[in-house]
């Protein structure tokens, strides 16, 4: 008691959650696991000593990794609530998916229970010098991949093997397998993206969308809202008539007649089929915010066949002739002014790489055009600043100084100096010619 008293501030360390703000934000657990860390002590000693404030008998085979902390059951509210307390950082429910409690149904959102991480994610934070840390959207079982690094998430470590490594272990420090004390990050080697599949990385990036936005949003999404949404989804895309629409999404007719009618709630995967079919985002549909929804235009037909929110957009593989684009490239090689091959490419409306590809020669001599273009330009540069540059070392001396990048640019107007890349070598270069003997005797004449 007394403790507390003295210690008004906050009792466990004020540790600041990792990637607030983004669709990057940090999980619970992971603030779980760091806070132990911090605190040297193991998740499962820290887990009890809250689990026994906060929780009226804990069994004593109380284990904190069967708490679904991120989800948005009653453990999450309470852990959230007692970690805010104890840290005095608030708002940690924002790690969870609490936000959404009204809108998703009770058992409606799925948490990856072994732990699934993006070992790109991981890399990039120790790379830029960043914590490792659990991303929130991970522990959601709607999210396979990592939308930003488009690469399937692993739930085993790539150096001992074994599963379940991330954070079910007595001592976890977020980024380290849990078994063999390896660095799970991995760097390069990314699948091709076309191995990916485009309807789980668009399910990725909405429930990327929806934990940026619950950060900030401006009151609790209601259930009522969601419905509403639905129901003016139903009547726009199917006439009102939830039978078809039911169709459409690929649920029973009951389960849409429950949420209508009755006090049903749909899951997160029932609520994504709904954003794919209508083109709503899962944000928009969850927080009932259909303002700046427009129902799309289907061939009635066409979307009864649509099992994947996302249409093949590139399917159509366009002939290209490329006799008459390697004249063109051709054309370009004796042009006055020479161009990049990117801008080649976009003047032919083709993939750079796909010239470096197929026309492998003539883009390669247009590349090499350039890079002398601009070799020459320098040179002019300088050929153009060098009396400049004479003079302003001259005057320079004059006054008793030294030559110093600052008194250069005090004297040489901004738009001469500007095209130089490297002035440094340029002014030595003016130096030495300068203190050459020959020049001497020309001034002094
Ligand atoms: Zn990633
Ligand atoms: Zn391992």
């Amino acid at each position: 008691m007394n403790s507390v008293l003295n210690n008004p501030r906050s009792e466990l360390h004020a540790l600041q959650p990792l990637g607030e703000g983004t669709s990057d934000v940090e999980s619970l657990p992971s603030y779980f696991c760091r806070l132990a860390v911090s605190h040297s002590v193991s998740t499962l000693a820290l887990s009890r000593s809250i689990a026994q404030r906060i929780e009226h008998d804990v069994s004593h085979q109380f284990d904190w990794h069967q708490r679904r902390l991120a989800s948005t059951c009653e453990s999450a509210e309470t852990w959230s609530a007692a970690l805010s307390e104890l840290t005095a950082v608030p708002n940690l429910d924002k790690l969870t998916f609490l936000s959404w409690q009204n809108v998703i149904s009770r058992s409606g959102l799925s948490i990856v229970t072994r732990g699934q991480f993006c070992p790109s994610c991981f890399a990039e934070d120790l790379a830029k010098g960043r914590t490792p840390y659990f991303r929130l959207v991970w522990e959601s079982a709607e999210v396979f991949v990592c939308s930003r690094h488009a690469c399937s998430l692993e739930t085993h470590c790539p150096h001992c093997g074994k599963d379940n490594i991330r954070h079910t272990a007595a001592y976890v420090v977020p980024g380290w397998c849990t078994h063999c004390g390896e660095f799970l990050g991995k760097e390069g080697e990314m699948p091709a993206t076309a191995s990916i599949d485009p309807a789980a990385r668009w399910a990725a990036r909405q429930i990327g969308e929806l934990v940026h936005a619950q950060q900030t949003l401006a009151s609790t999404p209601t259930r009522d809202n969601l419905i509403n949404a639905i129901s003016q989804i139903i009547e726009e895309m199917d006439n009102g008539q939830s039978a078809l629409f039911a169709r459409r999404i690929g649920v029973a007719k009951s389960t849409v007649h429950n949420w209508l009618k009755g006090d049903g709630t749909p899951t997160l995967k029932a609520s994504l089929k709904i954003a794919a079919h209508s083109g709503a985002s899962l944000t928009q549909l969850l927080s009932g915010d259909l303002s700046t929804w427009v129902c799309p235009q289907i061939e009635p037909q066409l979307i009864l066949n649509l099992p994947q929110p996302k249409p093949r957009t590139r399917t159509v593989k366009r002939e290209r002739n490329w006799a008459e684009i390697e004249n063109q490239l051709q054309a370009f090689l004796v042009l006055p002014t020479p161009i990049t091959v990117r801008e080649a490419g976009r003047r032919l409306n083709i993939d750079p790489r796909l010239l470096y590809l197929r026309a492998n020669m003539l883009t390669r001599q247009l590349g090499e055009r350039w890079k002398e273009y601009l070799r020459r330009r320098q040179d002019e540069h300088v050929v153009n600043a060098w009396p400049h540059l004479e003079q302003a070392c001259i005057d320079i001396w004059a006054e008793g100084k030294s030559v110093t990048l600052r008194e250069v640019i005090a004297r040489v107007p901004a738009p001469i100096l500007a095209p130089l890349s490297n002035l440094l070598l340029n002014l030595k270069d003016v130096q030495s010619h300068l203190m050459r003997p020959d020049f001497e005797s020309e001034a002094a004449k």
